[in-house]
């Protein structure tokens, strides 16, 4: 059973907030948009996973999606794991479409798209990183030494692996996501000696997810773009501009008519995205340019929002969590 879901990850999430909060001509757009880019690409790849792994016998297997472990003061992501009592699967999804070349002596991997070539760091070595990151792990909690594999798995049906012709076990390595269920039953044919128990596995699950921590990313200072360059107000759900009026209640899209009553939740999402985990009545009045200190604070008590301090010092804690719109 999956114990830890899959959500959409932060850094994706930051850029999409971003691309909205500066002007179009901003020189750096081109880079934000390659980066949400590059970002759904990777979260489609470990959505595509999902539908294989439902395969699996719930009972045989915890598995958990996007885990960001910490050893020796080094950081490392694993798309999924899968645990069961014979080893441990650590996959990592990629979804890229046309021919990927693996070019194992120079490791690295070649992708054809439209007769264009674009190199990339190889999969193969980070799987080798990874496995032996996770094995130090493992020591690391004292944890009992287990049976590690990883796989490269590739999400999309249509993309082309190709190899030299002297790397002939590059199928034990890299494989489509169709082929996910079969691969582990061939796992569990050749590894049948427990080295854990179910009650060992699901404390081992417990552990992955109290140890995972969600990157830090400070996006304007990684970008080096100033608070003052982004675009203030709230934007509209519908079209996506900015500023909404704040009329009668309820915000008004100038440019659509769409009129909603919650759209300076998802601006606060922005600010909680891009600027911190804090805010005063005084920054959502500037932030969101909303017309009043009275009405900051009717709309921050109607979030139910924790908060620290008395009156003009007060600070509202941002939820980290995903606000889904209604
Ligand atoms: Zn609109």
């Amino acid at each position: 059973m999956i114990i830890k879901p899959r959500t959409i990850p932060r850094t994706l999430l930051q850029y999409q907030a971003l691309e909205h909060r500066i002007p179009a001509d901003h020189p750096k757009m081109p880079l934000i948009q390659e980066n949400i880019r590059k970002g759904l690409a990777g979260y489609k790849g470990e959505c595509a996973l999902d539908y294989p792994l439902s395969f699996l016998p719930e009972k045989k297997y915890s598995i958990l999606h996007d885990v960001r472990l910490q050893v020796d003061g080094h950081f490392f992501q694993i798309d999924s794991i899968l645990l069961s009592e014979m080893f441990i699967l650590l996959i990592d999804a990629k979804y890229m479409a046309g021919k990927l070349y693996f070019d194992v002596r120079f490791n690295q991997l070649i992708q054809t798209v439209d007769g264009e070539e674009k190199a990339y760091s190889d999969p193969l070595l980070q799987k080798r990183y990874h496995e032996e990151q996770f094995n130090k792990w493992l020591i690391k909690n004292k944890l009992p030494a287990a049976p590690i594999l990883s796989l490269v798995v590739v999400s999309n049906s249509y993309t082309i692996i190709q190899t030299a012709s002297e790397n002939r076990d590059l199928h034990q390595n890299v494989i489509h996501h169709e082929y996910l269920p079969f691969k582990i039953k061939e796992f569990e044919e050749k590894l049948t000696k427990p080295f854990l128990t179910e009650k060992e596995r699901r404390k081992l699950g417990q552990q992955l997810i109290k140890q995972h921590t969600t990157p830090d990313y400070p996006i304007l200072e990684k970008l080096q773009i100033s608070q003052s360059e982004l675009l203030k107000g709230v934007y509209c759900p519908n079209c996506g501009r900015l500023p909404m009026k704040r009329d009668y209640g309820k915000w008004t899209c100038p440019y659509c008519q769409h009129i909603n009553k919650d759209a300076h939740v998802l601006s606060l999402k922005d600010y909680e995205l891009l600027i911190g985990p804090t805010i005063t009545n005084r920054e959502m009045q500037d932030f969101l340019r909303c017309p009043s200190e009275s009405i900051c604070k009717k709309l921050l008590r109607n979030m139910e929002l924790q908060s620290m301090g008395e009156n003009k010092g007060r600070v509202y804690v941002l939820p980290q969590n995903e606000i889904v719109f209604l």
